[in-house]
């Protein structure tokens, strides 16, 4: 069923889950669709228990999160039910987060960045871009107008523990800690924006220095942690009024990679599975005033510190997932992570 329901604009967490369609190479391939979505809410994993026939002997993997989307339900569908709800937080003085998570290829910048049309991707209808304009929209309103709010946006990346700038050349760039832990990324470029078009550009812009140099799937681009930031502030100050993260994370799978042969990709795997699992605990305890998180693990945490502690804080989850047999073992991943979240 396409999802149609209910908004949760109260809930604080909010988890949900993403299936793509099969891809054309992998109907070419015959690969195997082996979930479906009985329900808004729910979601079956049919694993094949029997290597000789693959339709029988199914061990049936149920899981429950606030949404569940099929492979027909588009990016403004997704955006509805999970970060567009989270647009008021920020004008009312919170941080928000969302962040796409899952395995490489499982369509994490198809949703935050954009679909692909042909052969560039199609910022304009990711969650990013609908994000801004919701702002827009709620700056000029009769509600928010009155605040002048300046809005600005950022864009950096953290690969291997290290956090590089994609509005200026991947410059790299220091992350500092001020006694009273104030976490602030030193020199990253925030662009002040007027309009939609303006925050497009800078999408465009960083997706673009995201994946220049690569070639394959098996890109940088599936080891770092893409984050995008829009900072509301009030007239003249430096202090955040709000603020949204998108954050599309590295391909979890990667976090495996801690046994390879070579030792740079096994360092990385590392860091990213440490980084994955602090954000887990961080997540879970959001707004809770907890002394023991441990936002200093990673990059990714520390940098997100502000946005996991304060009670107006609010994030949403997108665990994607791709429905082929032969990906079966790192959806199950997925579903137990993103259940573990909830
Ligand atoms: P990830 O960022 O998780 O590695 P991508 O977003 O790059 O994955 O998606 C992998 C491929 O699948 C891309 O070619 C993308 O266009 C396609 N894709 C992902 N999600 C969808 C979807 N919901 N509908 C159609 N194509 C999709
Ligand atoms: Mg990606």
């Amino acid at each position: 069923p396409l999802v149609d329901g209910q908004v949760y604009e109260d809930h604080q967490i909010t988890v949900c889950v993403r299936k793509r369609p099969l891809s054309r190479k992998e109907i070419t391939r015959k690969e195997i669709d082996v979930i479906s979505v009985p329900r808004k809410d729910t979601l079956i994993v049919h694993e094949p228990r029997n290597k000789v026939d693959l339709t029988k002997f199914l061990e049936n993997h149920k899981f429950r999160f606030d949404y569940a989307f099929d492979d027909r339900c588009d990016n403004a569908m997704v955006y509805k039910y999970t970060a567009k709800p989270l647009v008021q937080t920020i004008f009312d003085g919170g941080m928000a987060t969302c962040f796409a998570y899952g395995q490489t290829g499982s369509g994490k910048t198809h949703t935050m960045g954009g679909e692909f049309n042909g052969k560039v991707q199609d910022c304009k209808n990711g969650i990013y871009a609908m994000a801004a304009r919701d702002v827009f929209t709620y700056l000029k309103s009769p509600r928010y107008r009155t605040l002048n709010l300046v809005v600005s946006a950022s864009f950096f990346e953290i690969y291997s523990g290290k956090v590089f700038d994609l509005l200026s050349d991947k410059q790299k760039l220091r992350v500092l800690e001020d006694g009273k832990q104030q976490v602030q990324v030193v020199g990253l470029t925030e662009k002040v924006v007027d309009s939609v078009e303006e925050v497009l550009k800078l999408i465009q812009h960083g997706n673009n220095a995201r994946t220049s140099g690569q070639t394959s799937a098996n890109s940088n681009s599936s080891r770092s942690h893409a984050v995008f930031q829009i900072v509301l502030r009030p007239p003249g100050s430096t202090k955040i009024h709000g603020k949204f993260s998108f954050i599309d994370l590295a391909g979890n799978e990667r976090g495996a990679d801690t046994s390879s042969a070579n030792r740079q990709t096994r360092m990385e795997g590392a860091e990213i599975n440490k980084s994955l699992l602090a954000l887990k605990e961080c997540i879970r305890a959001l707004g809770k005033q907890s002394a023991h998180l441990p936002f200093r693990v990673s990059k990714l945490t520390q940098v997100l510190r502000d946005s996991f502690i304060g009670e107006k804080s609010k994030t949403c989850m997108i665990a994607m997932i791709s429905p082929g047999l032969s990906s079966c073992e790192h959806t199950l991943n997925t579903l137990r992570y993103a259940d573990r979240v909830k």
